[in-house]
């Protein structure tokens, strides 16, 4: 067999058991399907396509559209497969073999894996107790690593908390890194890296159409960013990236926003009924501003994930990840899913 490159070798690998269960609350979905007028304007227009010609390449309609939903210019905005390609396209053009990337932790795993496969070096800063940060700590290690790029999740997965929006100052002030401010859970948020990053050739916002778009299959993610980066950025990434079905469904997702904010007050209600149920049954909880909620029992975590899993409801089991010893992360469902995982939690509790 041919020599892996050190950098794959080394990697563990994106482990998420897709186990057969009723109730899937592990990797932060929608539990809304989109709507059923998205579905059916989507398949009509695939008639449309030109199968035997190349997409767009610079994929312009959809940019367009997505310009007008946040009051951006089009040559501010870069798009791709996911916002894990995207991210892994901002790495490719400011980070890989020779450069540091810094990331905080306890926070989102594929930043450290593409960076690492990529060929950067990756060093961690950690987070308080209480998953805060420590300004004065983050600018006196920033001072001295010199990092190329720097990874900012607000909200952060998968503690769930955002950070507070002087951190973007106290970065910049410290390092002369691009900041990715990667904000998956945006429309869940207080406050958005966006108005500054069109004024910054260092600051970058990625956004993803997985989480609150209910589109997850759809693997669609974009970048706002000065139109400098981003002509950087259609240089590293590979021609016609992003396929003629994909564009479309991205420009028609957009005419569904009052949907999506429907459902993202939907989940917020959820989320802050199942904080205080947990609250009452003595589990500890981190503060989310997301879709998601990181809990801590006092019971053992594998076996709190088995015994949920035993009434049909699957949570990612983050014990093993750095600084999460006993913590699980359920993702926000319906109604029904959620005491579904209530009642679980509560049995799983009293066993002896
Ligand atoms: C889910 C998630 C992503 C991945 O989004 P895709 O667009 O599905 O690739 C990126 N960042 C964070 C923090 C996430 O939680």
């Amino acid at each position: 067999m041919p020599e892996l490159r050190p950098e794959i070798a080394a990697m563990p690998g994106y482990h998420s058991p897709q186990v057969d269960v009723p109730i899937r609350l592990n990797t932060n979905e929608s539990p809304f399907p989109p709507p059923e007028a998205f579905v059916s304007e989507f398949t009509e227009a695939l008639q449309d396509v030109s199968w035997n010609r190349y997409p767009d390449r610079t994929a312009s309609r959809l940019r367009d559209r997505l310009a007008a939903y946040h009051g951006v210019q089009p040559e501010q905005l870069f798009v791709a497969n996911g916002s894990n390609e995207v991210l892994q396209t901002i790495l490719l053009a400011y980070a890989g073999p020779g450069r540091r990337v810094v990331v905080f932790e306890p926070g989102y795993q594929m930043h450290v894996q593409i960076a690492r496969i990529l060929g950067s070096e990756v060093i961690v800063i950690e987070r308080n107790e209480d998953f805060t940060l420590d300004g004065a700590h983050v600018r006196e290690v920033l001072r001295e690593v010199q990092p190329h790029l720097v990874f900012l999740s607000s909200p952060n997965n998968p503690t769930g908390q955002c950070d507070d929006e002087s951190m973007i100052d106290i970065i910049g002030e410290a390092t002369d890194a691009m900041l990715v401010v990667d904000e998956a859970y945006a429309e869940f948020s207080s406050w958005s890296a966006i108005e500054r990053a069109l004024h910054s050739d260092r600051i970058v916002v990625s956004r993803t159409f997985s989480k609150t778009w209910s589109l997850a299959a759809l693997r669609l993610g974009y970048l706002v960013g000065s139109s400098d980066v981003i002509d950087h950025l259609w240089t590293a990434v590979l021609p016609y990236h992003l396929d003629s079905m994909k564009q479309i469904a991205g420009e028609l997702a957009l005419k569904f926003t009052d949907d999506m904010n429907e459902r993202v007050s939907l989940i917020v209600s959820e989320r802050e009924r199942v904080q205080t149920a947990l609250i009452e049954l003595d589990v500890d909880v981190s503060p989310s501003s997301a879709n998601f909620v990181l809990f801590k029992t006092r019971r053992d975590a594998d076996f709190m994930w088995s015994a949920l899993l035993d009434h049909g409801v699957l949570v990612r089991n983050c014990s093993s990840w750095p600084r999460l010893e006993g913590w699980l992360r359920l993702t926000i469902g319906t109604e029904d899913e959620n005491n579904a995982f209530l009642a679980g939690l509560q049995s799983a509790l009293e066993k002896e």
